[in-house]
């Protein structure tokens, strides 16, 4: 078997999985190196909310584009991602009110269907609701969420389809270089070579990339969500919900159920070992992600927890990834750090890869934003609320 591709991509998650796609339409010949199995990591274990809101214009626009692709995935990838629209609404309090404006103007601008909504109208929408709290409320009716496992498999098998050639079980052990140039990588299968190599690792990022010696600032931090069968009554689906007062998202599961997860830049704080952390869920972390539900859909109080989990979130200082190559004109490029919010944004993010391992010369997007170099610069991504980790 030959071993010699046009690009090798490290790490089979929708960032991955979807840019093999991309650049094999694109007539590359790709091999995608995955050191477990499909959908294992962050990808796979996603909220996978499908959402428009946010304060950049670059990030807006990946997420509209985006989600035209999650509704017409079948002719566009093909297969199933199990797109849902429940809508989307998004609160916040005085404090964020002018930056839910801001945001809501750009994205009407970029011709993304949002609309501040009145309270009386967010009470009918979701009735249930505690909105005593509230002050000003966003709706966008395309929204919803995808089945991440399905998705991630799809992009795979779409991938495949083009004449990607996937490799499951196979870690990345080393990256070679000739001359300043990548020329393969390591494996316990043996060499793979390759003159473009992308590191699409996700909580791994910092790992691959100082295995070139390059330091990249993501880390690994450890997430939960908690599941709660909603009471008779409440079967019915429910709009996603991101709740900036209280700091939580929820969303309806299948099966009746609320799946239930943290807005809080804390998260950044738990940093752990990607190969070794506790994927079960906290008692401590059900019981404030109840009360938290329970303070803004107090028929929830009625509600029966049905378990939760733990997984990854690959978070750099501004909340937002690094889409670049890691050392000038040596064709090792990364793609990672997406920090809890890059599943909706994975079609586009295909395209800015593909574009960036193929130097297109009119990229679809402008990846300046996500320069490894704007650290070292001081020029963070900066978001309009208080804390940007939204995007
Ligand atoms: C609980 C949770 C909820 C989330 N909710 C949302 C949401 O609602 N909406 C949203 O947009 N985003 C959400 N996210 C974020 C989103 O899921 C991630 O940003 C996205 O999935 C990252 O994809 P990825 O391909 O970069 O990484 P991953 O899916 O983690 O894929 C990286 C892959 O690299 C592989 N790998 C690592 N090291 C090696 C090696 N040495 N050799 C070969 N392969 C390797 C790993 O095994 C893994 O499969 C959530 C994330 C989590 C964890």
């Amino acid at each position: 078997m030959s071993k010699n591709f046009d690009v090798i991509i490290i790490g089979a998650g929708i960032m991955g999985c979807a840019t093999a796609y991309e650049l094999s339409k694109r007539g590359s010949n790709v091999a995608l190196l995955e050191k477990d199995s499909l959908g294992v990591a962050s990808s796979g274990k996603s909220s996978a909310i499908i959402r428009q809101h946010y304060s950049n214009e670059l990030t807006a626009r990946m997420a509209l584009h985006s989600l035209r692709v999650f509704q017409n995935f079948g002719e566009q990838v093909g297969g199933e991602c199990g797109f849902t629209p429940t809508g989307f609404v998004a609160v916040v309090d005085a404090k964020d009110q002018a930056g839910l404006e801001a945001n809501v103007a750009l994205q009407k601008r970029l011709g993304i269907q949002t609309e501040m909504i009145s309270t009386s109208d967010l009470h009918s929408l979701m009735p249930a609701l505690d909105i005593t709290d509230l002050v000003s409320a966003v709706y966008e009716k395309e929204s919803g969420y995808a089945d991440p496992y399905l998705t991630v498999t799809s992009y795979a098998t779409a991938a495949k389809r083009e004449g990607t050639r996937l490799f499951l079980d196979t870690p990345v052990t080393g990256i070679r270089f000739e001359g300043g140039k990548v020329t393969g990588v390591d494996t316990p299968k043996g060499q793979f070579n390759a003159p473009v190599v992308l590191n699409s690792t996700g909580a791994w990022g910092a790992q691959i990339a100082q295995m070139a010696g390059v330091t990249v600032p993501i880390n690994s931090c450890r997430v939960q969500v908690a599941f709660f069968r909603r009471p008779t009554g409440h079967e019915a689906p429910h709009p996603v919900f991101a709740d900036f007062i209280r700091a939580t998202y929820f969303r309806s599961e299948t099966g009746g159920l609320t799946l239930v997860g943290l807005i809080d830049p804390g998260e950044a704080d738990a940093v752990v070992d990607p190969d070794n952390f506790h994927e079960g869920v906290d008692d401590d972390f059900v019981m404030e992600a109840g009360e938290r539900l329970i303070g803004r859909y107090p028929a929830m109080a009625q509600s029966q927890v049905t378990g939760g989990y733990a997984a990854l979130y690959a978070i750099t200082p501004d909340w937002h990834a690094i889409v670049d190559e890691l050392i000038p004109g040596s064709g090792l490029y990364i793609c990672a750090g997406f920090s809890g919010h890059g599943f909706k944004l994975g079609p586009a993010v295909s395209v800015m890869a593909a574009d960036m391992l193929t130097g297109a010369s009119d990229p679809l997007f402008d990846r300046h934003l996500f320069r490894l170099s704007r650290y070292a610069e001081n020029d963070p991504v900066r978001g309009q609320y208080e804390y940007s980790i939204v995007g």
